[in-house]
């Protein structure tokens, strides 16, 4: 019996909502998906620096676009600073 999940019934949820999901997807404008790892999740290289990952995981990517990568643009770079001192500010409102 082969098994066959080709999407995480979790993160079609995350689609379906509002913003966040919307944010995760564009990360991997900047990323080449690789083989399916496990259940949703995917390799991802860098299409900048070939950093690869064997496990994706969209907030520490965008994070790698934001400090770590060496050859995205500046453009990128501040995009998605503030994508991610938005997110912070959300859960900072979500903890209050
Ligand atoms: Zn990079």
């Amino acid at each position: 019996m082969s098994e066959q999940i080709t999407q995480d019934p979790l993160s079609q949820f995350t689609l379906s909502q509002k913003n966040p999901g919307r944010h995760l997807k564009e990360v991997w404008e900047h990323f080449t998906k690789g083989d399916l790892k496990s259940r949703g999740h995917y390799e991802a290289t860098c299409n900048w620096c070939k950093t690869k990952w064997s496990h994706d995981a969209p907030f520490n990517m965008k994070a790698h676009l934001t400090s770590h990568c060496l050859q995205c643009s500046d453009d990128i770079r501040h995009k998605y600073m503030e994508l991610i001192a938005n997110r912070k500010k959300l859960v900072l409102i979500e903890l209050l």
